[in-house]
């Protein structure tokens, strides 16, 4: 993280731009959890030598790094860079482990889950895996609570002819960068890039959280590819839906690859609150959210929501329970499974 905070913090000229976007303060209106509010305390930090208190370290936690305050910003200050650098160099620790957070969600979930799809991996592999070798970065989610995410993502990567050389179930690192906690992040990083050897041509994400947060270890950029993007590199030809839309990810800032009859619910991204895990920190305020930020029920009652990143899904799980509708959650590979591969005997 080769940021100078002060040197950022200065570029704000206080426009307010962000005011307009940043969901925590649309919610809250308290101009302390806005990335304009923390930047003037941080500039009287810096230049007048003002002290940061341990509340402001601690509601760093209030944001939901999804950076729409850096792209409506002039100055492109970067928030989710700041806060993380904030949170090491000032001690702060929530004390989430990874093992602590997958615990949490089992728990928040598991009952969800059962209801849900369940993909199973495919006896028979392809004989035709004649494409570049693949390592596929399943994540520690995936592996512990969404393994049908990656059976779906699996069975159809071999599919496609592609040789599955290594399937990671290491974490991509996320909860340390929640927790301001590099030299963990670093260290994990490490065992990532240690992981990739030479002859592998891609390694491929199916959730949009570990790829953007893999996309943070500059050694691993080159061969980085998200599910969808490769499946466009495929042309693979993707079934329509009416009945499905799609769950945009607050850090994804492009289109996913997706059969044009499937609606977005919010182009410019939505939130289900798991970024930087403020549904299982902060309950209380992650209601308060739910009611400003999330669907409205008559736009997703009754339809099923795709969403390309496993955070999402299980934040939009946990809501849609509360809100009592009938609406099922597919992870984007699990929808291309479904519904192109139509192997409806594979389902419990
Ligand atoms: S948009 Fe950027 S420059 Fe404007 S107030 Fe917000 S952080 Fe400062
Ligand atoms: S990163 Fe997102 S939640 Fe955090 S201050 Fe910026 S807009 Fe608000």
């Amino acid at each position: 993280m080769d940021i100078d905070i002060k040197e950022e913090v200065y570029k704000c000229s206080k426009c307010g731009l962000c005011q307009s976007v940043c969901p925590i303060y649309l919610s809250t209106k308290n101009e302390m959890y806005l990335s304009r509010g923390r930047y003037i305390v941080l500039n009287n930090f810096y230049n007048f030598n003002k002290k940061l208190s341990t509340k402001f370290i601690k509601d760093l936690d209030l944001c939901l790094n999804c950076n729409l305050c850096k792209s409506f910003c002039p100055s492109n200050i970067d928030a989710r860079e700041i806060f993380t650098l904030l949170k090491s160099q000032n001690n702060y620790k929530y004390s989430f482990l990874p093992f602590s957070i997958i615990f949490l969600f089992i728990l928040l979930t598991y009952k969800i889950r059962k209801k849900n799809i369940q993909v199973k991996r495919e006896k028979k592999q392809s004989k035709n895996l004649n494409k570049e070798n693949i390592l596929y970065f399943q994540g520690c989610i995936n592996k512990y609570v969404n393994p049908s995410d990656k059976n779906a993502t699996l069975n159809i990567l071999e599919k496609l002819g592609y040789r599955v050389v290594k399937t990671s179930s290491l974490c991509c690192g996320l909860p340390y960068l929640s927790d301001g906690d590099l030299k963990s992040f670093q260290q994990n990083s490490s065992k990532i890039i240690d992981s990739v050897s030479s002859d592998i041509k891609y390694i491929v994400c199916s959730c949009d959280s570990c790829y953007e947060t893999l996309k943070r270890i500059p050694e691993l950029k080159e061969k980085l590819i998200r599910f969808d993007d490769l499946l466009k590199l495929n042309n693979f030809e993707l079934t329509s839906n009416n009945s499905y839309v799609y769950h945009k990810p607050l850090i994804r800032n492009d289109e996913c690859y997706l059969s044009k009859e499937i609606k977005t619910l919010n182009k410019k991204g939505n939130c289900s609150l798991m970024e930087n895990f403020i549904l299982l920190k902060h309950r209380k305020l992650a209601d308060k959210l739910f009611k400003d930020v999330f669907y409205k029920k008559q736009d997703i009652e009754n339809k099923t929501i795709i969403t390309s990143c496993l955070l999402s899904k299980f934040g939009l799980e946990y809501f849609i329970k509360k809100m009592k509708i009938n609406t099922k959650v597919y992870s984007y590979s699990e929808y291309i499974y479904s519904d192109s591969m139509r192997k409806d005997n594979l389902y419990n």
